[in-house]
């Protein structure tokens, strides 16, 4: 049985206990994990504080190197770590293959890119020169949740190691597998040991004393609202980024390009199994094409493939675990029992073939009469449920996509440049893609609001966590 073990100053560290990490798909037992707690804590952020020094004073452009080579190393390894990551996620492999994994890479590569052009700002007067400096915070740790968990650690790592940070990665006890493969590819681009260190473990016993921790100095948390809400008690005085749940309205006006926007639609919930704290989940529809689109989307969703995350034909793979697809039953029963109407999906078991019919697995469901008030609609269900949602018109559009707790990303669907540009402003998110689904470009501001948390990462927004700004006032 393949074991993995913590990471601490550049050396695997054996576990006291060790946790079992599955294929969902399967149930088959992937690797035994060590079990970390405040010892393995302590020691990684005792190695990260040593490692820090060195590692801020090399020059930029010689750690903008190292950031290169892992990204070209995770590159060479797309393959292999794509496998790993739909084994140990069932996230589907046309995904982890072409987009999720490669994302990595580039991740290393845009903030190389990133590291060597920070600048700052002057504020002359006639008295004074001001000029800001940036420097790096010293030890971070990282928190990634189970879903895209390589893209989403890399996303942590590259911009907190570029900068100049040394960090604490802890990975969700659900996905540990391709993290732990990063560590050694770290190591092996020559990023020094102590720059960036892994413990493996469950949020309370690994995660709870590493936010804590007195030498963490930022936090950059993706997760649940309900473990955002927690860390940020528990942790105390730090930077803190927290990028937490959703409930996403995709709002579609009567003059939308319909076939674009119901591509996107289908492709905002169903695509990576619905665990995705962007998608789509409320989708607003216009009265008057409400009952066609329905009828068009449920089809579409009737004949997405289920099965094996594998094959590169399956649209969705199984829930991460037993108990998350247990919550998302939960939700579907709970829709009828609210009294939407199911077009389709529904508690039935999608046709497998015997090897994985102890998969997690659950059928595309679409629920249309939803009314916004219902549960359905108020929580990230996240998993593969749409909620469909008539709307009157452009204030009323406005009206149910706020009345959320969330406001994390939002999309809008209409030809009409003024009302696409009075709706984007109006919507309570973080980000608002008009006329598009989620396209990622890494220098935007990523992150939400309300509910869905604090702080943006991407570009120059990735200095607010893992940059601390000095002013300079020098007298003339
Ligand atoms: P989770 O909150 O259960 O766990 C996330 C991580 O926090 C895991 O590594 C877990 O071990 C750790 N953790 C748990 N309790 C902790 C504690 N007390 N102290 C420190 N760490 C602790 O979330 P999840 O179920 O793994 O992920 C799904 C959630 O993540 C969804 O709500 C989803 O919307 C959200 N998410 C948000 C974004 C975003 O960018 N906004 C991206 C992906 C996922």
């Amino acid at each position: 049985m393949t074991r993995i073990e913590h990471l601490i100053n550049g050396k695997p560290l054996a576990g006291k206990r060790y946790f079992e990490t599955v294929n969902p798909a399967t149930q088959a037992v992937l690797a035994e994990v060590a079990q970390g707690g405040e010892a393995e804590v302590n020691a990684a952020v005792a190695a990260a504080k040593a490692a820090f020094p060195a590692w801020a004073a090399l020059p930029a452009p010689r750690r903008a190197a190292l950031m290169r080579k892992l990204g070209e190393l995770i590159a060479a390894e797309v393959p292999q770590l794509s496998a790993t990551e739909t084994a140990d996620t069932g996230q589907v492999i046309a995904q982890t293959r072409k987009q999720l994994v490669p994302r990595a890479a580039d991740n290393f590569n845009y903030f190389a890119e990133m590291c060597v052009r920070v600048d700052g700002h002057t504020y002359p007067t006639d008295t004074h020169l001001n000029y800001t400096l940036f420097h790096p915070v010293g030890v971070c740790a990282l928190i990634s949740p189970w879903n895209v968990p390589f893209m989403t650690s890399t996303w942590k790592v590259a911009p907190a190691l570029a900068f100049g940070n040394t960090a604490v990665l802890k990975m969700s006890e659900l996905s540990p597998l391709t993290a732990s493969r990063l560590g050694e590819l770290a190591l092996e681009a020559g990023i020094p040991a102590g720059v960036l260190n892994i413990v493996h473990g469950y949020g309370p016993e690994a995660g709870e004393p590493l936010v804590r921790h007195p030498d963490v100095r930022a936090i950059s948390f993706t997760g649940s609202t309900a473990t955002g809400n927690r860390i940020v008690q528990a942790a105390g005085l730090k930077k803190f980024s927290m990028e937490l749940g959703g409930k996403s309205p995709f709002v579609i006006f009567d003059d939308a390009d319909l076939d674009r926007a119901l591509d996107a639609a289908v492709f905002m919930i169903f695509s990576n199994n619905g665990e995705r704290c962007t998608a789509g989940s409320r989708i607003l529809v216009q009265q008057s094409i409400y009952a066609d689109f329905a009828e068009r989307f449920a089809a579409r969703a009737r004949r997405i493939r289920v099965g094996d995350p594998m094959d590169e034909q399956t649209i969705i793979g199984p829930m991460i675990s037993a108990a998350h697809l247990a919550k998302v039953r939960r939700y579907i029963e709970l829709g009828s029992q609210e009294g939407a109407t199911l077009l389709c999906g529904g508690l039935g078991a999608p046709e497998l073939p015997p090897e994985l019919c102890a998969g997690n697995y659950v059928l595309p469901t679409v629920f249309a009469d939803v009314d916004n008030r219902m549960k359905i609609a108020q929580d990230e269900i996240f998993g593969p449920v749409a909620c469909l949602i008539p709307f009157k018109d452009e204030t009323d559009a406005i009206r149910i996509a706020n009345d959320t707790a969330y406001g994390l990303s939002s999309y809008v669907w209409t030809e009409n440049i003024g009302r696409a540009t009075r709706v984007a402003a109006a919507i309570e998110a973080g980000m608002c893609f008009v006329n598009s689904q989620n396209v990622r470009d890494l220098r935007q501001p990523f992150g939400g609001s309300k509910a869905s948390g604090t702080g943006r990462e991407g570009g120059t927004w990735s200095y607010e966590v893992f940059l601390e700004p000095k002013n300079v006032c020098v007298s003339l």
